[in-house]
């Protein structure tokens, strides 16, 4: 806890300033274009947030890509998924956002992608743990695997919960990417940093190995959705 309370009033200090309304929205628009771009989220996939105050948290609704979004699309929630404001309705995946901010205090923006290369290594159920690249070793750290759980489940807010201390990011099995960080560039830095560490393993053998699926049972419970 004392270790805790350090980092975040050393964060705080790094990082004074939650962002304003209207400097969330913007830099949620951008970052969903720059994923969009980059081909980390297919249709209307990922979802990101930023913290405007404690409790307070700017988000993507369900159902729009993030490489089209307008300022009139975010929806403004609280830590219990209650929306306070926009006419969006919002992402089964938002409890999963909120649990990183109620699980790190230090934390004002996550980031969750489809990047194809981590998503592999998460559907293989390989974790990035190898020391293969600095800046990954000095500025990530390993990527754990959090367990699969059904979209849209609270399951899935508890399968990240573990990781969000101690880690800077974490795959999702048979999912994708969650990032998180002081503020919204660091999140996607490391979302990037993720999914560049995901491609150097690839192309220097650590791929392929064969794609773990998802149980019977799960593939029934999601034909419903
Ligand atoms: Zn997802």
């Amino acid at each position: 806890m004392v270790e805790m309370k350090k980092r975040v009033e050393e964060l705080d200090r790094l990082y004074p300033q939650y962002l304003s309304d209207e400097a969330a929205k913007q830099a949620i628009m951008d970052v969903g274009r720059r994923l969009y771009k980059k081909g980390y989220v297919a249709a209307n996939d990922g979802n990101i947030s930023c913290m405007v105050e404690p409790g307070i948290v700017w988000a993507t609704p369900t159902g729009v890509s993030k490489g089209y979004m307008t300022e009139e699309m975010m929806i403004k929630v609280d830590l219990t998924g209650r929306v306070l404001e926009g006419t969006y309705k919002p992402s089964t995946e938002l409890m999963m956002h909120l649990r990183v901010y109620q699980e790190n205090p230090a934390v004002k923006a996550v980031v969750h992608a489809h990047c194809p290369m981590a998503t592999a290594f998460a559907c293989a159920g390989i974790a990035l743990d190898q020391p293969l690249l600095a800046e990954a070793v000095a500025m990530l750290g390993p990527v754990p695997i959090a367990p699969f759980a059904l979209p849209g489940t609270p399951a899935v807010a508890e399968s990240i919960a573990p990781y969000c201390r101690d880690y800077k990011a974490v795959m999702l099995a048979n999912h994708g990417v969650l990032t998180w960080g002081p503020n919204m560039t660091e999140a996607l830095y490391r979302l990037e940093r993720v999914e560049y560490y995901a491609s150097l393993l690839m192309l220097t053998g650590h791929f392929p190995q064969p794609a773990r699926y998802i149980a019977p049972a799960d593939v029934e419970i999601l034909k419903t959705y």
